[in-house]
């Protein structure tokens, strides 16, 4: 059952990253207004945002104008999906797993925008960053704090100030 919820938790989360993917980038709302479609403006029905299977069934063209949609959006869907599925089979359902969940999302998210404009909004990477020092902090999730702050502040550029001072050595 696990596996399974994790599968269809993927499916509806990389519905959403599709419109984080798109408006994200352009400075618009990730919640407001409801889907549309992008060649004719018409707005989304409920049927219309079955992840993947809508649009198996329209055969990748809009209910409305018939126009063709980008296979991206079942694309990011299903490899959500596959994403969460997978590390379902590594994580038992629990905050963990949650977290890798959290994680994978915005590295799908991350990735698309990054193809599409060659920028990593700071919003997600800022997210993503406060994030894994959170849970690890919280949880010593996937790390122990130290080492997390120590690899953060090594990609950040600089030494860990506690070795260049000695303060905690
Ligand atoms: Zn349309």
């Amino acid at each position: 059952m696990w596996p399974l919820f994790a599968l269809f938790l993927g499916l509806a989360v990389g519905s959403f990253l599709n419109v984080v993917i798109h408006r994200l980038p352009r400075g618009e709302s990730v919640v407001y207004p409801p889907s549309r479609c992008p060649q004719c403006g018409h707005r989304l029905g409920p049927w219309d945002l079955v992840p993947v299977l809508s649009y198996l069934a329209l055969k990748g063209r809009c209910r409305y104008c018939a126009r063709p949609i980008s296979p991206r959006y079942p694309l990011v869907e299903a490899l959500t999906g596959g994403l969460f599925l997978l590390a379902s089979l590594f994580y038992p359902p629990g905050v963990e797993a949650l977290l890798v969940f959290l994680f994978l999302a915005f590295l799908v998210a991350l990735a698309f925008i990054d193809v599409d404009t060659f920028e990593l909004p700071d919003p997600l990477t800022y997210g993503l960053l406060f994030l894994g020092l959170l849970a690890s902090w919280a949880l010593a999730f996937p790390l122990p704090f130290r080492e997390s702050l120590d690899g953060s502040l090594m990609a950040a550029g600089g030494s860990p100030w506690w070795r260049v001072t000695g303060t905690f050595s």
